[in-house]
Parts: structure tokens; C-alpha cells; sequence
């Protein structure tokens, strides 16, 4: 009895490990945030596991069914819609109330936005701050007024839809200089990554039809 936290692929299908793809072949379930989502990398992989869906609204005794079955002795994948299960994504619910069991949790690595954007962005990289998403409403600015001071590269998600606003409070709180990379579509066709000031990002986005998934990754202070 096992959980197998399992990443997939953030675009590129062909980001997954040959590990990933035997531990989702040989478990009993598998997990998945959205099941018809993750059917695309059954196919291509030729997976054949059942799915059940484990999400952000799966409530408590969806959790209790998936415990009780790994404390009969099956063996269970969770995954999420892209990258690693766990890392702004559901996940952290079931992995706690697995340990509280005493089951097994076995990590199997691989892709995440963070770490593929900050690899490439040309920021310090010994040391960075992850902040995940930023609150939408109350606190956003704050936080963004807190990070004056920050020495590290900080990463982020932001949805689409928000990240003008986000660059344009980044650029209130921070001023017109500070260096910030977006990264966006990582790994599919239109990967990019855009560099320059808070300034010029705003103009950037105020030019440019936005799209697609970003990572922002700002220069510390
Ligand atoms: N668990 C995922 C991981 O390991 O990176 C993150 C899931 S979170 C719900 C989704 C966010 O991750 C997106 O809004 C975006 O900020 C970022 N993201 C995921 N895939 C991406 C990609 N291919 N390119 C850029 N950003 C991506």
C-alpha cells in the first residue's frame, strides 16, 4: 500500500519519465485531478489503469474511500491536470491523510512551471522564493509591496486573465526597474520567454494578445 505522487507533463507529452509511465501502468487507480484530461496521456502511453477524480472540491468521504482502499493493501497514482502533484495543485489533503495512516507516499519526479522557467530565465538560481499564486483580492498588494526588500528571485503563477494587472501592481509596488522574466507556454510551440523591466513588461503586454500559461519570475531586489 502506497501513494505514488506522480508528475506529468506541463505541455510537451514527452516530458514524463519511463518511472512515471510504469507506476501509472502498474497501480490498481490512479488519482486524477481531471480524468478526461488525463485519458489524452493514457492514450498516448497506452495506460489502461482505472481513474477516479481527486480535485480541489472532493470532499471527505471521497478521502476516506481512497485511504480505505490503500489500507487494503492497493496500490495508488495521483496526479494532477499538469506537472507535479502537490505544487499549486490538490493534492496536499490526500498526501497529509496518508501519512496520518501511516501508507507509504513515494514521490516520482518530474516536470513543474516553476522550476522549468526559473532554469531557463537567467535569474539567480541558488537561492529563489516561491510564492505560488497570489491572492486575487485581499493581501495582493501587500504581498507585492512586501517584496521591496526581497534579495532572492521570486517565481509565481498567474492566470491569464490577471497578468496585466499583476505587472502593473508589481510595477506600483516595486517601481519601473526591477527585471522580470515571463515565461509562458512552456514546453508546447509557442514556449517564450520575455525579458526586460516592470516598465517594459507593461508596455510589452499592452502590444501583445495574451495567451496561454505563465510563470513570472522577478529579479530580487
Ligand atoms: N502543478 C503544476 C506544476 O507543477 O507546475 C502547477 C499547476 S497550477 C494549477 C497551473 C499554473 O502553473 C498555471 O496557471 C501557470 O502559472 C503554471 N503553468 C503550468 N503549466 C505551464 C506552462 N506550460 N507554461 C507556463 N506556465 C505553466
Amino acid at each position: 500500500m502506497s501513494l505514488y505522487i506522480v508528475a506529468t507533463p506541463i505541455g510537451n507529452l514527452g516530458d514524463i519519465t519511463i518511472r512515471a509511465i510504469d507506476t501509472l501502468k502498474s497501480v490498481n487507480l490512479v488519482c486524477a485531478e481531471d480524468t478526461r484530461q488525463s485519458q489524452k496521456l493514457f492514450a498516448k502511453y497506452d495506460i489502461h489503469t482505472p481513474l477516479t477524480s481527486w480535485h480541489a472540491h472532493s470532499n471527505e468521504s471521497k478521502l476516506k474511500q481512497i485511504i480505505e482502499k490503500l489500507k487494503d493493501n492497493q496500490e495508488i497514482a495521483l496526479i494532477s491536470d499538469a506537472g507535479t502533484p502537490g505544487i499549486s495543485d490538490p493534492g496536499y489533503k490526500l498526501i497529509q491523510e496518508a501519512i496520518k495512516n501511516n501508507i507509504r507516499v513515494i514521490p516520482i519526479p518530474g516536470a513543474t512551471a516553476v522550476i522549468t522557467a526559473l532554469c531557463a530565465s537567467g535569474m539567480q538560481t541558488d537561492k529563489f522564493l516561491y510564492l505560488g499564486f497570489p491572492p486575487t483580492k485581499k493581501g495582493r498588494q501587500t504581498l507585492f509591496n512586501s517584496l521591496k526588500d526581497e534579495q532572492h528571485t521570486v517565481v509565481f503563477y498567474e492566470s491569464p486573465h490577471r497578468i496585466k494587472k499583476a505587472i502593473s501592481q508589481l510595477r506600483e509596488s516595486l517601481g519601473d526597474d526591477r527585471s522580470i522574466v515571463l515565461a509562458r507556454e512552456l514546453t508546447k510551440i509557442h514556449e517564450e520567454f520575455w525579458r526586460g523591466s516592470l516598465a517594459e513588461a507593461e508596455k510589452y503586454l499592452e502590444q501583445t494578445k495574451i495567451c496561454g500559461e505563465f510563470v513570472i519570475i522577478l529579479a530580487g531586489g
